[in-house]
């Protein structure tokens, strides 16, 4: 474990250390009367699931609809995602792997936190939670379970473990029933689990899960 390449500029203790800070900054601004707490919390659910998240749910939505765009993001996902303009920190190098009948992709940093910034945006708290870090890789099926996600026991499940190097991006299976939508449609499918591996897209008329 010594090995793992952790070593970008947002580590752990340093994640911890901006925490405490940002936490005490934001008592005394919210006893001064300068914001409300509860507008910072939409605001951080906004980046959360809302902004962030929709710029991977469009990627894999071409994904469904383009072979070749897919072949391409399989093969260099790091140049597939940019040609659609979605760069920056924490996305330098991207790979993504696409779900099927027989493998399931899960994706995890059992040591932080390392998440694709320019696909998903901010990073849920239960990515960050021990438990979640710890049990994806003891008992992927449990954690899929608490999910609401349950697989058949053909279906192998694989777990990747970020790293500063490298971002992972899944690719959901596209669900039935969707042949008739266009891009902007599918995207919808897409949530933010969905491309961590901990659930699958949506089916149409499910309403969306986070
Ligand atoms: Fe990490």
């Amino acid at each position: 474990m010594s090995k793992h390449p952790h070593d970008h500029g947002d580590d752990h203790s340093e994640l911890d250390e901006m925490d405490l800070r940002v936490r005490a900054l934001e008592s005394v601004l919210t006893e001064k009367g300068y914001i409300e707490p509860a507008a910072l919390d939409a605001l951080i659910d906004t980046y959360q699931t809302r902004i962030g998240p929709r710029n991977g749910a469009r990627v894999v939505a071409r994904a469904w609809v383009d072979p070749a765009f897919r072949d391409w993001l399989l093969a260099d996902a790091t140049a597939a995602i940019a040609s659609l303009g979605y760069t920056g920190r924490q996305g330098e190098h991207m790979v993504a792997v696409a779900n099927s009948d027989d493998q399931h992709h899960m994706v995890v940093c059992t040591l932080c936190s390392c998440y694709p910034w320019p696909v998903l945006g901010l990073p849920p708290t239960w990515y960050k939670s021990a438990p979640y870090r710890s049990r994806a890789v003891r008992d992927p099926r449990g954690v899929l379970a608490d999910f609401g996600t349950v697989l058949p026991e053909t279906t192998r499940i694989r777990i990747w473990d970020s790293t500063a190097e490298v971002r992972y991006l899944v690719i959901p299976q596209r669900p039935a029933g969707t042949e008739h939508l266009g891009e902007e449609e599918l995207a919808a499918l897409v949530s933010r689990d969905s491309m961590i591996g901990t659930r699958l897209a949506d089916a149409p008329g499910q309403g969306s899960q986070p």
